[in-house]
């Protein structure tokens, strides 16, 4: 069986967004290539953003991927310690003001409010620039380079590379045959 298409979700918000893009080999694969994965994606993530109307989904796919690809590039430029272009800042500033998203106390927890009358996409993709926004000073951020991987993820140490041992096993590998090769 192959694997879930939406099992590796879990990190935060953005980091999900960004890893829509799937690398094989030195390719990228897109995983939202249509209006119906966008809303598969956004049901994995019914606890932190709203449901896009499927019409929305379809005829606005374009603006979510460019979104999406902003988040990326955003999110590797913090991984690698450089400042992203203006041209980044600018598409992820235009998400944040299209909804505000106010912090409110509920239950002695925050929670970002969105206004009552906004349209569903656009608070997904504000919500998911938000997430951009807080990761972006996090020293856990980090970008796994391994061939056929390419995603975002959350460090659970200093000196982790690799998202996952199989990461770390698959580059080791490589090197190997690329050493032997030449
Ligand atoms: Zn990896």
């Amino acid at each position: 069986m192959p694997p879930e298409r939406w099992s590796w979700l879990g990190e935060p918000l953005a980091i999900d967004f960004a890893n829509t893009v799937r690398r094989r080999g030195s390719d990228y694969t897109e995983l939202l290539s249509s209006g119906a994965d966008l809303r598969a994606w956004a049901q994995h993530e019914a606890s932190r953003v709203p449901d896009p109307s499927e019409y929305a989904s379809d005829i606005r796919l374009d603006e979510v991927r460019e979104l999406r690809d902003a988040i990326f590039a955003l999110l590797l430029a913090a991984a690698q310690h450089e400042p992203a272009s203006p041209g980044i800042e600018k598409q992820v500033n235009a998400a944040l003001a299209a909804v505000p998203l106010i912090p409110q106390l509920r239950d002695g927890a925050v929670e970002l409010v969105a206004p009552p009358d906004c349209d569903p996409l656009d608070e997904l993709l504000a919500r998911t620039a938000m997430s951009a926004v807080d990761l972006l000073p996090s020293p856990a951020l980090a970008y796994c380079d391994a061939p056929s991987c390419g995603q975002f993820f959350m460090r659970s140490r200093r000196d982790q590379r690799w998202c996952g041992p199989a990461c770390g096993t698959r580059t080791r590998v490589a090197r190997h045959a690329l050493r032997k090769g030449s």
